[in-house]
Formats: structure tokens, C-alpha cells, sequence
């Protein structure tokens, strides 16, 4: 049965004449830039170096800065930048060409729905350790809010039956996944212990800049075995572990689809180190689900930075370009409109390809050679196809309560062969229904489906718009019979409406070169240091987001965060440095190490 397609070209798109949001989201139709350096103060210590100038390559003129930092996107990397640097005593000014604030983890409205853009199986809202980022970045704002715990992180339903659920407890996950490998009992138990290895003692540091020398030699003092720990694992992936403990192939294969789940590649060429976070985190903090859907999370940092004095943010700013000072320094950017902002340093949120390709946001004049060392070891991963659908919950044939056993998130597989396969709704299928956890976010009766898979810009390009109309429609009707098949029956007769997103969509809306997920390794590398920092080879720019250590994930995008607003503020002298020539010194030295890996 054929679902229909309500809204088909205007995925993510907003009601114009509906607020989608608090009004004071709404774009600031004036920017509150603060007009010049503040005079140094106890937050800004005595080793401040002084305000550079920055001549416009167009005019020639110079300018004081409008803000010390100016940050091109407001996903989750750039907000917890911001947080962070608002806190620490910086003006800063955040610039978002879109509507909404949060990149893939906003959400956008409908007549009472709302829908998260990407995102919605939450790491890092826990209370406990220090890697809970998003508490934590949301904290700097001064802001908490409340969520709702996911008794399992998600349900498995894999080629031979294989039916796996994830429990919160680490324990019961255990017992489920070795009851159905009983001769890897021993293997598995390993396996997962070591993840905890690595997220216990990464869970006892504070996390910032890894390319800030004095923070870390303290937490070496400080936690020398913790820190060799963690450097064990740094250089390996997650499948040479995994194969260190378990024989079973099918089983390999389940860590194959566990670390695809989130790294889009499979065990082999996913760090030990992210897999260390996801495997244990979820047991640990736990997933749980923001209250009001997703997005209220980009809302309440946006919210909390306006409250900074001299901090802002502007929705609808679409950033053209980053300028430069005569020494070719990045020193503020310029929107499409023409108007120029200027800043001490920049941070760029948007993908390494959208930052530093031909047609980006710096001129291909700045780009530095190191850029193709990037390319050479990441590639794009492809897009999504994703479908937002509205269902009735009663002319379903199942049962939607928790309580009966649904869950919120689920990863379907019908071939093992085809689980990185990006074509016609074939390989891995994601299904989040947050409704199972928060029915705030639809009316009464109705359930949210976000289902998505993985799809190529490619085969989206050159269509008529009634063959892209036609593709859309086979997609979500094979996403849908899939679903249909394995877990909701009753599905396509229960569907309200349904709105699918292509790459071409995320392209748009989520401002993402092809709509790309992110990078990943183009051939196999050891582990995770070789992803680049949020330092660039060209002075005064930044990256942060999901181009940047550690890499994809709400809680990895926070991280970035917080290690860039570390190292950006120790650049502007408002942390204090080992002395400046010790401090480069050893920044290149760990540079050059990381080279060899
Ligand atoms: C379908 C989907 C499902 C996902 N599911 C999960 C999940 O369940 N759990 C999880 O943890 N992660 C999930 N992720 C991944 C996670 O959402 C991302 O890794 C993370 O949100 C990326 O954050 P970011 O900081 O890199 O910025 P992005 O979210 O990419 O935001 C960048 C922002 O910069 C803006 N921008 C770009 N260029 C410019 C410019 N020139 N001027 C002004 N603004 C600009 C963009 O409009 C955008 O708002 C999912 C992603 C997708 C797409």
C-alpha cells in the first residue's frame, strides 16, 4: 500500500506563519554586538595580548572587533563553544543561516507535532561523571532540562532472527546477548569490560582541549595510570578487540552493526575510543530523552547565551565567508547580505568540505596544505533518507506502550551483507518513536516515527522534480512495508501524514556538504587521534562540530565543544598557558606525533 506524501517538498521546512518556537527565539532583526574589547578585568586576566586589528581586504580599514569569538552555525558544537566561552568571560556571537537553531539536533514544528530534525537517542544528559556533556554545556548557561529515561538504548532486528535488546542495565544486556551466544559468554563479558575501561577513566577527567598542553600534563600529574589507560586504547579500533575475545562470526557481526549504529562504519574502523563511550555510557548515564522533544536543547543554550551580556545569537545569518587581516589571520566573515563582523578569532561549525572546499567559507587562497592530509584519510559517509510520519495510534495492531514492551529505538537489517548498502531503503533502517517516551510532543492518540536510512547525494541528482516526487514515494513505501513486516503492524493504514527528507533536504536545510552525515576513515586508520583537533593551520580559525575530534554524535559534537571554547580562550589569553613558546613547542610536537599514527 502506498503512503501518501503530505508536505513533500518542505521537510524541516517552518509554517511561515506559525512561530515555531518561544518568540524570543525568533531571529534577532538586530544583533547585539558588543562594539569594542571590554578593558581587562578579573576575567580577563593580565596575559590578554592586545586587540588585533583587522583591515578588511575590501576596504583596507582597520576595525576593532564587534566580539572576541564569532562562530559560523549553532548546532550542538557551536552552542556548548559559545556556552562554554560565554561562561568563561568572552563575548561571543553565533551566526546561523537557518531558522532554527541545532543543526541535526533541532526540531521543527507542525500543528501540535513536534519532530527532531536527526537526532533523538540522547548520550550525555546524565548526572554522574564528568561525560555528560550535554548537562554540562547546558549548565554553563545557567540551564537544566528535565528528561526521560529510555529503559533500552535500542532493539535489534537483525538478519537469522537475531532480536537484541539493549537494556539500561549492563547486567540484563549481558545475560540477553549471551543467552543467545552462550558459547561467547566469556568473550562477551570481556569485550564490553573493556569499553568500560576506557569510558571509567575518561569518565574521571575533566574533558577539554587535547592540543592544550598545560591541562594536559596536569591530568597526567594527576592521573598518570588513568591517562596510560586511556592511551592503551588510543591508537586501536574497536573490531581488533573485539576479535581479541570472540570467535563467533555471527556475533562479530552484531559488533559490526552496534558500531555502524552510530559510527556509520563497521567495528573494524570504528575507534576504540568512541566505542568505549557509546558501549558504557548508555548503561552508565543512560539514554534519556529531553523532554519536548530534542531541540529544546539547542533552545535553552540559545537562550542562555543571549542572557551574556555582550553574547548573541542571529538566526537567518547566512555566512558567505571568513576574512582576513595582511597576515592572513582569520578575523571575522561576512554574510551573504554584505555585512561584515568582526572577531579575534572565528570558529567554523560548518563541515570540514563546507569550511575549506572550493566554493566555502574561506577563499581558496587560505586554504592551508594540511587540508589535504584530511582528505586524503576521511571521506564524506552518504546521507540519509529519512521519513517524519504522523500514526494514529488506534488503527494500529499493536500495542505502542511502553509497558507492553515497545520501544523507542530500533535498527532493522534484512541481509548482513547489507548493512552499509545506500541504495533504495535496502540496508541498515533507524527507527525512532519518541512518542513511546514523551506523548507531550504529538496529539493525543498519535505517535512520532522518524525512520531513516542511508542514501547518496547521487542518486538524487539530475531528477525531474516528478521523478524526485516518485523516489520519495518508493522510499518511504519501503521503509514503511519494512517496518510493517517486522514490528508495527497495521502501519501504512494508520498513517496520517508523512513528510521524507532526501540528501538534497539535508543539504538544504541542515546546511551539510551532500547532506553528509560527517567524515570517516577512508581506509583503515589506528584509532582516533588522526581526526582533526579544533585548532586549524591557519591562525585564528577554528573548527568544532562532527569535522572534529572525536566526531559524530550529540555528546562527541559537545565535546568539541568544550575542547574549542578550552583552546580558543587559552589563544586569547583568558586561560593560562604554559609560556607561549613552551606551549607551541609542545602543540607541534603532539601535532607531529599524531601525523605518524
Ligand atoms: C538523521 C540523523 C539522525 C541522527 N541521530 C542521532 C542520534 O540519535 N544521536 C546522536 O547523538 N546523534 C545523532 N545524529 C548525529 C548528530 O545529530 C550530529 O552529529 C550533530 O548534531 C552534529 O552537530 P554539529 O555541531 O557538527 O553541527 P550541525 O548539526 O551540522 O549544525 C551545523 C549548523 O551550522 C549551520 N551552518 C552551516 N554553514 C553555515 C553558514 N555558512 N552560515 C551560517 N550557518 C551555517 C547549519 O545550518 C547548521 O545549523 C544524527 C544525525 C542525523 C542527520
Amino acid at each position: 500500500m502506498s503512503v501518501p506524501i503530505l508536505f513533500q517538498s518542505s521537510v524541516f521546512s517552518l509554517n511561515p506563519t506559525r512561530p515555531p518556537f518561544s518568540p524570543s527565539l525568533l531571529p534577532a532583526t538586530t544583533p547585539q554586538p558588543s562594539p569594542r574589547l571590554p578593558a581587562p578585568s578579573p576575567t580577563r586576566p593580565c596575559f590578554l595580548p592586545a586587540p588585533i586589528s583587522c583591515a578588511s581586504p575590501a576596504t583596507s580599514e582597520s576595525a576593532s572587533p564587534d566580539v572576541d569569538v564569532v562562530i559560523i552555525g549553532s548546532g550542538m558544537g557551536a552552542l556548548t563553544t559559545a556556552g562554554d566561552l560565554c561562561q568563561k568571560g568572552l563575548k561571543v556571537g553565533v551566526l546561523e543561516r537557518y531558522l532554527i537553531p541545532g543543526g541535526s539536533s533541532a526540531q521543527f514544528s507542525r500543528p501540535g507535532y513536534r519532530f527532531d530534525v536527526g537526532a533523538s537517542m540522547i548520550f550525555g544528559l546524565g548526572t554522574e561523571g564528568s561525560t555528560n556533556l550535554l548537562t554540562r554545556a547546558l549548565a554553563t548557561v545557567g540551564r537544566a532540562i528535565p528528561s526521560i529515561p529510555d529503559p533500552v538504548q535500542v532493539r535489534y532486528h537483525l538478519p537469522d532472527n537475531l532480536d537484541v535488546s539493549v537494556a539500561r542495565d549492563y547486567e540484563t544486556f549481558l545475560d540477553n546477548l549471551s543467552s543467545l551466544f552462550p558459547h561467547e559468554r566469556v568473550g562477551i563479558r570481556k569485550f564490553y569490560d573493556e569499553c568500560w575501561s576506557v569510558f571509567n577513566s575518561l569518565n574521571l577527567m575533566p574533558l577539554r582541549s587535547l592540543e592544550e598542553p598545560r591541562y594536559l600534563l596536569s591530568i597526567f600529574a594527576k592521573r598518570p595510570l588513568t591517562c596510560f589507560n586511556v592511551l592503551r586504547f588510543i591508537a586501536t579500533n574497536a573490531g581488533d578487540i573485539a576479535r581479541r575475545y570472540i570467535k563467533d562470526e555471527k556475533l562479530l557481526k552484531f559488533i559490526d552493526v552496534e558500531c555502524f549504529s552510530w559510527s556509520v562504519v563497521p567495528a573494524d574502523m570504528t575507534p576504540m575510543i568512541n566505542a568505549g563511550m557509546v558501549f558504557s555510557d548508555r548503561h552508565y548515564g543512560g539514554i534519556n530523552y529531553p523532554a519536548g522533544g530534542v531541540g529544546r536543547i539547542a533552545e535553552e543554550m540559545v537562550e542562555g547565551i543571549r542572557e551574556h551580556e555582550g553574547c548573541w545569537v542571529r538566526l537567518r545569518a547566512n555566512v558567505k565567508n571568513v576574512l582576513f587581516d595582511h597576515s592572513g589571520r582569520a578575523c571575522g566573515v561576512r554574510l551573504a547580505t554584505g555585512e561584515e563582523i568582526r572577531a579575534r578569532a572565528v570558529i567554523s561549525n560548518a563541515t570540514r568540505w563546507d569550511t575549506f572546499d572550493e566554493g566555502g567559507l574561506v577563499p581558496t587562497e587560505h586554504v592551508p596544505e594540511a587540508e589535504n592530509r584530511f582528505r586524503d584519510r576521511y571521506i564524506k559517509s552518504p546521507s540519509f533518507c529519512s521519513a517524519h510520519i504522523a500514526v494514529r495510534e488506534k488503527d494500529l495492531k499493536v500495542s505502542m506502550r511502553a509497558e507492553d514492551g515497545m520501544d523507542c529505538h530500533h535498527i532493522m537489517l534484512d541481509n548482513w551483507d547489507d548493512m552499509e548498502v545506500a541504495e533504495d531503503a535496502r540496508g541498515t533502517l533507524f527507527v525512532s518513536i519518541p512518542t513511546i517516551l514523551d506523548k507531550s510532543i504529538a496529539p493525543e492518540g498519535m505517535h512520532i516515527f522518524h525512520v531513516f536510512t542511508p542514501s547518496w547525494m547521487h542518486e538524487w541528482k539530475g531528477l525531474s522534480s516528478k521523478e524526485y516526487k516518485a523516489k520519495k514515494q518508493r522510499m518511504l513505501d519501503t521503509m514503511v512495508s519494512r517496518l510493517e513486516r517486522e514490528l508495527v503492524e497495521g502501519l501504512s493504514s494508520a498513517i496520517e501524514f508523512a513528510e521524507v527528507g532526501s540528501p538534497r533536504t539535508h543539504r538544504r536545510y541542515l546546511g551539510r556538504v551532500d547532506g553528509s552525515y560527517g567524515p570517516v576513515a577512508g581506509k583503515r586508520l589506528n584509532g582516533l587521534l588522526s581526526m582533526p583537533f579544533n585548532r586549524t593551520e591557519v591562525d585564528g580559525l577554528y573548527c568544532v562540530g562532527d569535522s572534529t575530534f572525536p566526531g559524530q554524535g550529540l555528546n562527541a559534537t559537545a565535546f568539541s565543544g568544550f575542547a574549542c571554547a578550552h583552546r580558543v580562550a587559552a589563544d586569547l589569553g583568558f586561560i593560562e598557558t604554559l609560556p607561549q613558546p613552551v606551549d607551541d613547542w609542545l602543540t607541534k610536537l603532539l601535532g607531529r606525533w599524531r601525523l605518524l599514527l
